[in-house]
């Protein structure tokens, strides 16, 4: 349930009503927008009677929320959530690209990486040091190292960094990374969101290979429910039948979750295609059906890494994919960042 205030409310009438709410033993979530302000009851609030709150007079309407998500509904959050990593936005207009390889290997390729993606206008630099492989003995990342690696490469280039966490026994290691990525395989490791929830980082939430979005907006909500609400949604390509692609990317996933919610959502092609060639149209896809960024493998050596080197671009592609890029956001009215 949602209650939306009249405009300008007195602070003291809105800690009256915040205390009586709490009485009641549910929890709450205040939103200060452009217009109004919104206060989300979080809890079981089926027993209450939605008119009973028009007695306060600051209460202007009020709204059952059908949906088990609150934190993340966007009838909890009209506007836009942008999120600012050092100074770079996300979100509400701004168009981000994330690009790096898939996995951190050595000093001389993250440097490399860092160094032209950052030419070519990515606003992120990705790396994965602790990845999440099929098989055990197949390259595993080079953990604490690979995390140094990318704070290097964040050290020349000034890019903030984005990497996965798979266990949170390792979250220390984490402490100057700007955005922590949880990766497929773990959107529904409940422990996991759990403990980022009560993480200052951003967390980049990609979406399971077989889950659908109601279960994507529950998992932000594990994170938003400890108090950590800077989340940006990605979907990068479900299970299907299909086999001519790694994965099938749901490209209408992005029109509903704009609307479902207030949090950014961005595309990644390249773990949806698995094949490079593919990367520019469905970036060019999620440009036009309004995603808020992409996160692209750019690898120095596709040929020669370590892990998913079919679907990387090299920093030459990456550079003829920014410029068109850079071109389309600008089209849609949104702002390169
Ligand atoms: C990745 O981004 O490196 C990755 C492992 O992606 P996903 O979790 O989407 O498979
Ligand atoms: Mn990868």
């Amino acid at each position: 349930m949602v209650l939306i205030l009249k405009n300008n409310p007195e602070v003291k009438k809105v800690d009256e009503l915040l205390e009586k709410i709490a009485e009641m033993g549910l929890k709450t979530q205040v939103v200060g927008g452009a217009s109004h302000t919104i206060v989300g009851l979080i809890g079981d609030t089926s027993h209450l009677i939605p008119e009973d709150f028009l007695h306060y007079e600051i209460v202007d309407t009020v709204q059952r929320i059908s949906e088990s998500y609150k934190a993340a509904n966007r009838k909890m959050h009209p506007d836009d959530t942008i999120i600012d990593i050092g100074g770079r936005k996300i979100g509400g207009g701004t168009f981000s690209v994330i690009a790096g390889p898939c996995s951190v290997e050595s000093e001389e390729q993250m440097k490399e990486v860092a160094t032209d993606v950052k030419a070519s206008g990515a606003s992120l630099l990705r790396g994965g040091a602790f990845k999440p492989r099929t098989s055990p003995y197949a390259f595993q990342g080079l953990h604490g190292e690979g995390i140094r690696l990318l704070l290097e490469a964040k050290k020349a280039t000034g890019l903030p960094i984005v990497t996965e966490i798979m266990d949170i026994n390792t979250l220390d290691l984490f402490a100057d990374v700007d955005v922590i990525q949880v990766g497929a395989r773990n959107m529904q490791n409940f422990e996991l969101l759990k403990a980022l929830g009560h993480s200052d980082k951003p967390i980049f939430l990609k979406r399971g290979l077989a889950n659908t979005i109601d279960e994507l907006l529950m998992s932000a909500e594990y994170i938003m429910s400890g108090g950590n609400n800077n989340i940006v949604l990605c979907e990068r390509g479900i299970r299907t039948f299909e086999t001519k692609t790694r994965n099938t990317l749901d490209i209408s996933a992005v029109p509903i979750l704009k609307k479902l919610t207030h949090l950014p959502v961005f595309i990644d092609p390249s773990h949806a295609a698995g094949i490079s060639w593919m990367v520019e149209p469905l970036s060019k896809a999620a440009i036009a059906i309004g995603a808020d960024g992409l996160m692209i493998e750019v690898h120095n050596n596709p040929k020669k890494a370590l892990c998913d080197g079919a679907q990387s671009l090299n920093p030459e592609q990456f550079d003829t994919l920014m410029k068109d890029i850079r071109r389309r956001v600008e089209f849609e009215g949104k702002t390169l960042a």
